[in-house]
This record gives C-alpha cells, sequence and structure tokens, in this order.
C-alpha cells in the first residue's frame, strides 16, 4: 500500500497541482452513492465492461452501506490520521454517478459538498454518455457558489470504438467528444481516465489515444493498466488465454511513451494501480507493486532524458 506520494520531476502529478491550488496536503475521499450503471441495469448494455468487478471498478469504497455523511466523516477522519490531510475532496466514484435523476443527484451533491467544512472540493466519476447539459449545469453551479474545485471524471478508456466494442464498452468516442465539448464550455475541470493495455490494441492504437488527449489540451489524465479482476469476463478471457496482460517492464515502457506525447500542462491524477490486489488475477506483478511502477517510470524517463510532453504534438 503506498501511504504517501512519491514526487517526481518529470511529470505534473496531481499531487503537485493539488499543492499548487491549495497550498496544504488535499486529499480525495471516495463516495459510494448507490448508483448503478446503464451499461448494467441493460439500457445501454447488460453484464457491464468486460473488466468491471462488482464494485463498479472501484476498490469496494462502501461496503457497509453507510450514508454519504457517514462515509466522507469516516474517511476524512482516516486521513487526516493516515496522511497528515488537511482540505478535501469528495469523489463519487462507483460506478456511474451522474445516472439518476438530477433530483437526487442535486440531494446527494448537496450533502457531500457540506458534510464537513474541509471539503473544498467536489469529483465526479461517469461515463461521457451519462451527462447532460443540465446535469453539467448543476455540477458547474457547486464551483460558483461553494467549492473552489469542481471536475468531472470521464471514462474514456481509448479513443477507438472498436476497442471500445471489444470490451462491450456501450458508448463511443463520439459519446466522449460531445461531453467533453459541454464540460468545456462550462469551464469545468476535467480528468479523463484511459487504459494501457486494451485486448487487440497496438502500441500505435495507444499513442493516437495519447495524441488526442493533447490535442483537446485536457486538464488532466488517470492512467490505468488493464487489469483482470476476479469474476469478471477479463478474467475469464485471460484464463482461456484469450487475453494477455502486460509485463510490468511493457507497462512502464509504454506509460512513458504515453505521458512523453501529452501536452505539459496536463496534470497526471495516476500512473499505477487497479483494484485491491487481493482480488487482482492479471497480471499478479501488480500486486503491491504501485510504488515500484512510480520509481521505474522515474528511471525510465531519467534513462531517455526525456519528460512528460517531450513527444508531444501540440505544444
Ligand atoms: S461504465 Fe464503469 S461502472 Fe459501468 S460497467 Fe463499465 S466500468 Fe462498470
Amino acid at each position: 500500500m503506498l501511504t504517501t506520494p512519491i514526487e517526481t520531476n518529470y511529470y505534473r502529478t496531481y499531487n503537485q497541482y493539488l499543492q499548487e491550488k491549495f497550498g496544504c496536503r488535499v486529499y480525495k475521499v471516495s463516495i459510494d452513492g448507490g448508483f448503478t450503471c446503464p451499461n448494467i441495469d441493460g439500457s445501454k448494455g447488460v453484464g457491464g465492461c468486460t473488466f468491471c468487478d462488482e464494485t463498479g471498478s472501484s476498490s469496494r469504497t462502501n461496503p457497509k452501506k453507510t450514508n454519504i455523511t457517514e462515509q466522507l466523516l469516516a474517511n476524512i477522519e482516516h486521513r487526516r490520521n493516515r496522511f497528515k490531510a488537511q482540505k478535501f475532496i469528495a469523489y463519487f466514484q462507483s460506478y456511474t454517478n451522474t445516472y439518476s435523476r438530477i433530483e437526487r443527484l442535486k440531494k446527494l451533491y448537496d450533502e457531500a459538498t457540506t458534510a464537513h467544512p474541509d471539503v473544498v472540493g467536489l469529483a465526479i466519476s461517469t461515463r461521457p454518455d451519462c451527462v447532460d447539459e443540465a446535469k453539467l449545469d448543476l455540477i458547474a453551479s457547486y464551483k460558483s457558489k461553494i467549492l473552489p474545485y469542481v471536475s468531472v471524471e470521464y471514462g474514456l478508456q481509448t479513443i477507438h470504438n472498436e476497442s471500445l466494442a471489444r470490451v462491450n464498452r456501450c458508448e463511443t468516442h463520439e459519446d466522449f467528444l460531445q461531453a467533453y465539448q459541454w464540460t468545456v464550455d462550462r469551464n469545468l475541470d476535467h480528468c479523463i481516465h484511459v487504459i494501457i493495455g486494451m485486448p487487440g490494441e497496438t502500441w500505435e492504437h495507444m499513442m493516437q489515444t495519447a495524441d488526442k488527449l493533447a490535442e483537446l489540451k485536457v486538464n488532466g489524465v488517470k492512467i490505468h493498466m488493464l487489469v483482470a479482476m476476479e469474476n469478471t469476463p477479463i478474467a475469464q478471457e485471460y484464463q482461456a488465454g484469450l487475453w494477455e496482460s502486460m509485463t510490468f517492464e511493457t507497462y512502464v515502457e509504454t506509460c512513458v511513451d504515453f505521458i512523453e506525447r501529452l501536452h505539459p500542462s496536463c496534470v497526471i491524477h495516476r500512473v499505477a494501480g487497479n483494484g485491491h490486489f487481493k482480488h487482482v488475477v492479471a497480471p499478479k506483478w501488480m500486486a503491491g507493486e504501485r510504488r515500484e511502477v512510480m520509481q521505474a517510470i522515474d528511471e525510465t524517463f531519467a534513462n531517455r532524458g526525456t519528460r512528460q510532453g517531450s513527444q508531444c504534438r501540440f505544444l
């Protein structure tokens, strides 16, 4: 378990960004708002993305099913004690956190943003096809009225529609471009989640995704490696020999290639770490290796003499 942030000179980290913005140690605290997902309940698809586990890709944020305020207060206490955090961002993480009626969204977001005086931000993770202008207006209203930091996090994963179909994503790159434009129109902070190692993708596919994010000049990117969690279709594919996970070395090299192509202004929220290691089927090397991955990424940048943006085509 990574307990303290690793600082790096090779890419712009989320910790650095928050420190610059707030001048103190700020941590995200995850909340489970009790949402589901249109790719699970049948309105867009059934079964979910092939890599989605029973937690909605959230690392089991609320096993006791407590309410928003209880979750926030418990997580704030934990982070304050363990990491000396001073301010907090309420982070709706599990499943699709804009997938409900707007009245219910407002009630949940209101509760999260007023549960504790040290909550200074709101972050909402969702699918690009689950926002509309009214929902983004609601989210933007917290920025103008209440909080200095409001962010929407979109699961893009890849710009390639054939790869999205391959993992049963049931949405398209065009859905993302529409949501992104509405988000930029409202001057909302945003973070785009991408996956390195999508089934069927070559190095060129992944670099094309990086180039597109650089061209759009997105605020932030969260980089995931595709991990097979237990009881998921991708784990079955792995066990049947239909999908191979990346080696440690290939992931590190590809991740550095990806970051080199991003715009230097982009905030890198994460470069490693998915899911709880106890429930990982493949690759087994990622169990508890987040710090090692981050160190290897730094060493690779040092050996190459490059950094974030070195290969950016949109400066
Ligand atoms: S969009 Fe997210 S919550 Fe929905 S099935 Fe895919 S990974 Fe799971």
